[in-house]
C-alpha cells in the first residue's frame, strides 16, 4: 500500500465496531450529550488520525475525548488536550492555527499527523488491554501508510507508549530488545527514524504543570527539526 489508501484507512475506521463495550459506550455519550453541547450532533464513531499522508512526524496521543474528538470526529479537537497540542503545534509553525473547534474549522497541519493506538472514547479515558490490542491492526496499517515519508514519531505518554511499539514490531520497524524506556525527552533512534517521548497533553498534566507550554514545544521543535521540517524558534 501507498499513502494514497490513507483517505480509504480513514473511512474504514470511522466505520469500525470490533470494540462492544466501546461502540456502546460512544453511542451513549453520543445520544446524551454534555449539556454545554446540547446543540451539537456528536460523530459517536471511531476518530481516525489527522493530517497529511504524506506526513514527516506523527504524533501518537491514546484515545479520543468522550465529548472532544468523539464529539467533533476529528483528533484531538474539541478539547482542552487539543487546545494545548495545537496551540504548541502552531507555535512552532506545524499548524495554520492555533485552535481546534470542529472538523470544518479549517485547521491544516503541516508534514504532521496526529494519531492514537485506540481510536474510539473509552469510559474513564482508560481502554481495556484488550481493546489496546483489538485496535492495533488500525494503527499497523496506517504505520505502514505513512512510513515512506516518516522521519520521526513523537509519543504522548506511557500508555500511548507501551501501545505504539508493538505497533512499530509489527509494522515491520526494528524495535530494540530490550525495548527503549518511556520518559518525557526521551529520544531513541528507531528503524531509520527517531522515536521521542512526551508527556500526555491531559489536563492532569497540563494543570499541574507536570507538562508545561514550553516543554511540549521543545519536544515537538526537536522532533520537527529530526524530521526535517522547518520548525520556528519561540
Ligand atoms: S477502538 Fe478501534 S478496534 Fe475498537 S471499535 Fe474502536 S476503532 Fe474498532
Amino acid at each position: 500500500m501507498d499513502a494514497s489508501g490513507l483517505p480509504l484507512l480513514d473511512r474504514r475506521i470511522s466505520d469500525c465496531r470490533a470494540c462492544p463495550r466501546l461502540v456502546s459506550w460512544r453511542e451513549e455519550v453520543a445520544r446524551a450529550k454534555r449539556a454545554a453541547y446540547a446543540d451539537w450532533t456528536y460523530w459517536g464513531r471511531p476518530v481516525p488520525g489527522f493530517g497529511p499522508a504524506d506526513a514527516r512526524m506523527l504524533i501518537v496521543g491514546l484515545a479520543p475525548a468522550a465529548h472532544g474528538g468523539n464529539r467533533t470526529g476529528r483528533m484531538f479537537t474539541g478539547d482542552r488536550s487539543g487546545d494545548v497540542l495545537y496551540e504548541a503545534l502552531y507555535d512552532v509553525g506545524l499548524a495554520s492555527q492555533p485552535t481546534a473547534m470542529h472538523a470544518d474549522d479549517g485547521l491544516e497541519l503541516y508534514g504532521v499527523r496526529v494519531t492514537s493506538p485506540v481510536h474510539c472514547a473509552p469510559p474513564a479515558n482508560k481502554p481495556t488491554p484488550q481493546e489496546r490490542d483489538t485496535c492495533r491492526p488500525w494503527l499497523v496499517q496506517e504505520l505502514r501508510l505513512l512510513r515512506p515519508t516518516l522521519r520521526a514519531v513523537v509519543v504522548l505518554g506511557a500508555f500511548g507508549w507501551q501501545a505504539a511499539l508493538p505497533a512499530f514490531a509489527e509494522a515491520g520497524w526494528s524495535v530494540p530488545r530490550p525495548r527503549p524506556a518511556f520518559s518525557h525527552g526521551a529520544r531513541y533512534p528507531l528503524d531509520g527514524l527517531e522515536l521521542f517521548g512526551c508527556f500526555h497533553v491531559s489536563q492532569r498534566n497540563t494543570f499541574t504543570g507536570r507538562l508545561t507550554p514550553a516543554m511540549l514545544r521543545d519536544v515537538l521543535r526537536t522532533a520537527a527539526r529530526a524530521a526535517g521540517l522547518p520548525a520556528t524558534a519561540v
